[in-house]
């Protein structure tokens, strides 16, 4: 593809912080952004060009707003799939293979394990009469997850004994039961693969989640990741390279004392990775822009030693004057009008 000029405009499906860091690496590199979504207070938009507010299944707005855009990338893997249909065939980066693999827990272990990847054992759960079965032959303790829709920790029950499946029931979209993994630690890998196929990595961190939400990132990652990186990260490039992707995605996985436990995969950048922002030569949010737009891919070499990157959730995140005091901390506000338990209102990243 020849690189896209200057001044045109990249189309975003999302509005949330992740597209508002999109839109302002993408100005940096003198493009406009154009966002698509559902909710009028969508964070991004406040930085973009230009705003779409409209449902996911609203094709005539989806079509006008196509009109506007020399590629479309999306920054939340829950888009609905079938709309997008509606779009120009090729505008899209990434495409849709990866959403539908993503979007549902099922295929995404079955596509892993084809891969030659591990996920954590696992059973379908359809019905309600599936649990027993699946608690059974998985054991417990495990973790009930809904097959499509969950993040963050949502959609999630960790059943401690069989006694905890009795009564639960079971959404019409259906679950999936994974045994619990016992891990030492978890960590990403962070890549992008740009339209020529060119696969690159950001050092992997290692994550802290607390109640299902990331809520620290942190460079080096102890010994046993570095052990495991080359199995996780050839997992990774296969995974993307078997989708044909374009631009920034993240793999999660377990490091486990019999190697790398595959979690969960997310096709777009990945709070994970937003220490790249000033830890790495060229962050995940250019990088991704660059690879949609056909540019050549910038270095993701690391620039310290130690990078720490803290999430700042919920309504204790706003002590604003209390992070600002360190004189080291690269504080990062989302501008979210409310702080809700649990939200993502920002994160702060330490280098060095
Ligand atoms: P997920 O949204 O599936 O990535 O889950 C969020 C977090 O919950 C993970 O990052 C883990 O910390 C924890 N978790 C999820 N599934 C499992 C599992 N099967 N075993 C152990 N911990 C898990």
């Amino acid at each position: 593809m020849t690189p896209l000029a200057p001044g045109s405009t990249i189309g975003v499906l999302g509005g949330g912080q992740l597209g508002r860091m999109i839109a302002m690496a993408a100005a940096q590199l003198g493009y406009r952004c154009h966002v698509f979504a559902p909710e009028r207070d969508s964070v991004a938009a406040d930085v973009a060009a230009a705003f779409t507010c409209a449902q996911w299944h609203d094709r005539e707005a989806l079509v006008e707003f196509a009109r506007d855009c020399a590629v479309i990338t999306y920054e939340f893997e829950n888009v609905p799939v079938a709309p997008l249909a509606a779009l120009p065939e090729g505008l899209l980066a990434p495409g849709t293979r990866a959403l539908e693999v993503a979007q549902d827990r099922v295929r995404e272990k079955r596509f892993i394990e084809e891969l030659g990847g591990r996920p954590a054992p696992f059973a379908v759960v359809d019905h309600d009469g599936d649990l027993a079965a699946a608690v059974e032959r998985i054991g417990t303790p495990g973790v009930l997850k809904t097959r499509r829709d969950g993040y963050d920790g949502k959609g999630q029950w960790l059943l401690r004994s069989a006694a905890d499946a009795q009564g639960v029931r079971i959404p019409e979209q259906g679950c999936v039961y994974e045994g619990f993994v016992t891990f030492e630690c978890e960590f990403s890998v962070i890549l992008v693969r740009g339209r020529d196929g060119e696969v690159r990595f950001w050092d992997s961190p290692r994550n802290t989640h607390e109640r299902g939400i990331l809520s620290h990132s942190e460079l080096p990652a102890p010994a046993v990741v570095g052990a495991q990186l080359a199995e996780a990260r050839a997992l990774a490039a296969r995974v993307a390279d078997t989708l044909g992707y374009v631009g920034v995605m993240t793999v999660e996985f377990f490091a486990t004392a019999q190697g790398p436990v595959f979690n969960e995969m997310a096709p777009r950048v990945h709070n994970s990775g937003h220490w790249t922002i000033e830890g790495a030569t060229i962050s995940q949010f250019e990088n991704h822009v660059r690879a949609i737009a056909g540019l050549p891919l910038g270095d993701t070499a690391s620039l310290a030693d130690r990078i720490v990157m803290d999430n700042l959730v919920g309504a204790p995140a706003m002590d604003l004057a209390g992070h600002l005091s360190d004189p080291r901390a690269h504080v990062h506000l989302y501008g979210k009008a409310e702080a809700r338990e649990g939200r993502k209102m920002g994160h702060i990243t330490r280098v060095g």
